[in-house]
């Protein structure tokens, strides 16, 4: 099976993702699928294990294999999913940390054993960019992975990829917040006007985890930051918003947009097995589910998700 060079991995360019040519993308065709995964952190286990989560660890084997055992499952997947995207903690080392530069290289290395045709769609996340990201932090980061917010269409269906970090903490980056908040209007407005399918959206960290009105913690975004951004994604269709961060599956509703929390490919905070989200799309609905890494790499996930697509 081809694979992909290390510097071959795709990165977002220019607010967008040349995988995708926008101008063959704008119309509804056939229901397809796409793969969802989130923290593979490598790092993290260690850190835990040590009572240390902040700092980084030293050995992220169980994270590599993890990881691989994902890319292995997604390769012989079939029919193939449209892509795969990993929303945010790629590793756990911070920036800055001693840690973090071998870590990039390992996770690029298991993603480059992709199939060819499944395009990686990263999405920032706190580990990625710091808790408090400064111009410097977002700078590197899209250097390694590409830009920290853009968009994309797939067959008439248009997806968002937003830097949740600038709507936790923009204190040392207020001007990046801006800049992607008159953006995110801009594409808004474009899902609208050119009447998508469905419009969907990803980030790291959850508007919310169960309810839009919970109380705000370190897993989801400040209540009235969250408000505006559910009206904001509601009033524009959006459908549902993707994101990772609770290492735990959770997720609820407001006005028709479903909020999806997916856990981890690593490390496990709460009772869900290492696993992955596939997420269907058809003409009318968006159907998701998640399945540990045990049952994808299972052959009978093919046909499930066949059933899937051809039901709906
Ligand atoms: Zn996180």
């Amino acid at each position: 099976m081809a694979q992909k060079e290390q510097d071959e991995l795709l990165k977002a360019r220019d607010r967008t993702l040349s995988a995708f040519r926008e101008d063959l993308e704008q119309e509804w065709k056939a229901p397809f699928y796409f793969i969802q995964g989130a923290d593979p952190q490598f790092g993290l286990m260690k850190a835990y294990a040590i009572g240390d989560c902040g700092s980084g660890g030293d050995e992220w084997e169980e994270e590599l294999r993890l990881t691989q055992q994902a890319v292995q499952a997604i390769n012989q997947l079939n029919p193939k999913p449209k892509f795969f995207v990993l929303c945010g903690d790629l590793i756990h080392g911070m920036p800055g940390t001693p840690w973090r530069e071998a870590q990039v290289r390992d996770l690029k290395n298991v993603l480059t054993g992709l199939s060819r045709d499944i395009p990686v769609v990263f999405v920032s996340g706190n580990h990625d960019l710091g808790n408090t990201p400064t111009p410097e932090t977002i700078e590197d980061y899209c250097q390694q992975w590409g830009d920290d917010y853009f968009s994309f269409w797939v067959a008439g269906v248009f997806f968002l990829v937003l830097n949740s970090q600038l709507y936790f903490d923009a204190s040392k980056c207020p001007e990046l917040k801006q800049a992607q908040d008159a953006w995110l209007g801009q594409q808004l407005a474009i899902a609208g006007e050119r009447k998508c399918r469905h419009a969907i959206v990803f980030q790291h960290i959850p508007l919310f985890l169960k309810a839009s009105d919970e109380d705000h913690d370190y897993f989801n975004l400040e209540k009235s930051i969250r408000l505006e951004l559910l009206e904001k994604f509601q009033k524009a269709g959006v459908k549902a918003v993707f994101s990772g961060h609770y290492h735990r599956n959770a997720g609820g509703s407001y006005k028709g947009l479903e909020m999806v929390v997916s856990s981890a490919i690593g490390c496990q905070l709460g009772e869900d097995t290492h696993g992955l989200r596939a997420v269907v799309v058809t003409a009318e609905k968006i159907v998701h589910r998640y399945y540990s890494l045990d049952e994808l790499s299972d052959h009978g996930v093919g046909k499930d998700l066949t059933a899937l697509i051809n039901q709906n």
